[in-house]
């Protein structure tokens, strides 16, 4: 089962030479899936119509006729698209019991590409978190150091040979890392070979920072570029679908699949990315590469800052013309998120009422009971805390000090990009956290709104500004731990964003986990 662990163009070349067929790599995918279940990366497995659309994607390749570029790939989705006939539960109680009656758009696009869904993934509730510790469902543990067995092996060396220098270390008890948030359990399918592509959502850093931390790669793309009609919405403006995968090449693949214009999104944008192909051999000549001078934050772990300069030497060395360049604003990109994330939320939760869909307490003696009751049995304290924060902040008397001030402050935050860019600067390098994974009681030491505040500090400012970024796992830290870097581009320039990447992929040759059988 070797080819779990590969890329979907290896996959997709056996498939067409016969040599695999979708129903085994169907097989594979769910037995990986069920191997690493302690880890609690999904939420709701569906192997059944994961067997049926494989069935028809084998069809497909018997008459010769495969249907896109996904055809019997397995994905995995987070458990906040909506997903026609399967729950999709947010990770909360409220949702527990939701079956839409419609597929977001990014997940219908990917089903007539041919990509087999075997499942539905973990997150905090309601993408509130920066962990995968706040589900419902309870947490995502991350792969590394958590007893599932694997070994490290670099892409330019032999095939299958490991790296014995690298050791595998176990943590046990409440020791293990965290996945990383809020789309931890995308993170996890990908990074165990349980999918080739997840979907996550990304509103302040919720796919980079768990791809950071479990060592894949993430994509956030510019925003309104991929659709986001039927992503069960957090904070509007911001929101964007995200991909995993474990190859650059892949994410592209899969960026050409999702991208593009939805009627059902107004704030979607007609793109170029369909079909999306990455250079053979990405090239750095002419490229000017952006060292923001602030990202230097307190709390930035050695290991983190010693990658990060070691990758832009690298970059120059190799013909590009690496410059420190300011973001003054961004330090003030979690203050401000603080206020506009809660108003979005204060507006999009009212719909849970527990009429229509979603959870409803049984007894109560009024209409207005049963809605209060219903809210605070259904969501968790994090949830209820944005709700009444945006509810406070909207009040006619405090809109002017915080959201009115907060908008202001968004606007500086993304006119900071748009100076750098207008300087001749194409991408900025950064890091996407502060350090490797944290263990679960350092990370739980801190409550949900203190880690995201820590956490986010890297990535936050991306959404704000809509632009496209990606985390790209580029070291390991001492502990075996995936260390990662983040880039970052101008809006719509995706592809030239995922070139880059690709550059870095080939010349850095991280080395990568592989779930031993
Ligand atoms: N950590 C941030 C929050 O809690 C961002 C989450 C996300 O990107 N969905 O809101």
């Amino acid at each position: 089962m070797n080819y779990l662990m590969g890329s979907i163009g290896e996959a997709v070349a056996l498939l067409k030479q016969r040599a695999l067929s979708p129903l085994e790599l169907c097989e594979a995918a769910l037995q990986r899936q069920e191997t690493v279940a302690s880890l609690r990366a999904f939420i709701t497995c569906t192997p059944k119509s994961a067997r049926e659309a494989a069935f028809h994607s084998q069809k497909r390749y018997d008459r010769g006729e495969s249907i896109g570029p996904l055809d019997g790939i397995p994905v995995a989705i987070k458990d906040n698209f909506c997903t026609l006939g399967i729950p999709t539960t947010c990770g909360s109680v409220m949702l527990q019991d939701y079956v839409p009656p419609y597929s977001a758009t990014v997940v219908k696009r990917l089903q007539k590409a041919g990509a087999i869904i075997i499942g539905k993934t973990n997150m905090d509730e309601f993408a509130m978190g920066c962990g995968t510790i706040d589900s419902f469902f309870g947490p995502t543990k991350n792969i590394h150091c958590s007893g599932v067995k694997y070994e490290f092996r670099h892409l330019k060396r032999e095939p299958n040979e490991s790296d014995p220098r690298i050791p595998v270390m176990v943590l046990e008890n409440e020791d293990w890392c965290v996945s990383g948030g809020s789309s931890g359990g995308s993170a996890v399918a990908v990074a165990s070979g349980s999918a080739f592509l997840a979907l996550g959502s990304d509103t302040g850093g919720s796919v980079r920072n768990p791809a950071s931390y479990c060592g894949v790669v993430g994509f956030k793309p510019s925003y309104g570029v991929v659709p986001r009609f039927g992503l069960i919405s957090l904070v509007n403006s911001m929101d964007v679908p995200g991909l995993f995968g474990r190859h650059v090449d892949d994410i592209a693949t899969m960026l050409g699949v999702v991208a593009g214009l939805d009627i059902q999104d107004s704030t979607s944008i007609p793109s170029e990315l369909q079909n999306t192909q990455l250079p053979e051999n990405p090239s750095l000549e002419g490229l000017v590469v952006g060292i923001p001078r602030e990202y230097h934050w307190p709390g930035l772990n050695k290991e983190v800052v010693d990658v990060w300069t070691k990758v832009a030497d690298l970059m120059e060395t190799c013909g590009a013309s690496v410059q420190e360049v300011s973001l003054p604003h961004t330090k003030y990109s979690i203050v401000c998120y603080s206020v506009l994330n809660p108003c979005e939320v204060a507006s999009n939760f009212t719909r849970y009422t527990g009429v229509g869909y979603g959870h409803q307490v049984e007894s109560h003696d009024s209409m207005e009971a049963m809605y209060a009751l219903t809210r605070s049995a259904g969501l968790n304290e994090t949830v209820r805390g944005r709700i009444l924060a945006g509810n406070y902040f909207l009040l006619k008397e405090n809109k002017n000090d915080y959201f009115n001030q907060a908008l202001k402050v968004r606007r500086l935050i993304s006119q900071d990009f748009d100076k750098v860019w207008s300087s001749g600067v194409h991408v900025l390098l950064t890091p996407v956290t502060l350090s490797a994974a944290l263990r679960y009681s350092e990370f739980s030491a801190l409550d949900n709104r203190a880690q995201s505040a820590a956490q986010d500090i890297c990535t936050q400012a991306a959404n704000m500004a809509g632009v496209p970024a990606v985390s790209i796992p580029v070291s390991l830290s001492c502990e075996g731990l995936p260390l990662s870097l983040q880039l970052m581009a101008p809006r719509g320039e995706d592809a030239a964003l995922l070139s880059v990447a690709k550059w870095i992929e080939k010349n850095v040759d991280f080395p990568r986990l592989y779930v031993l059988e």
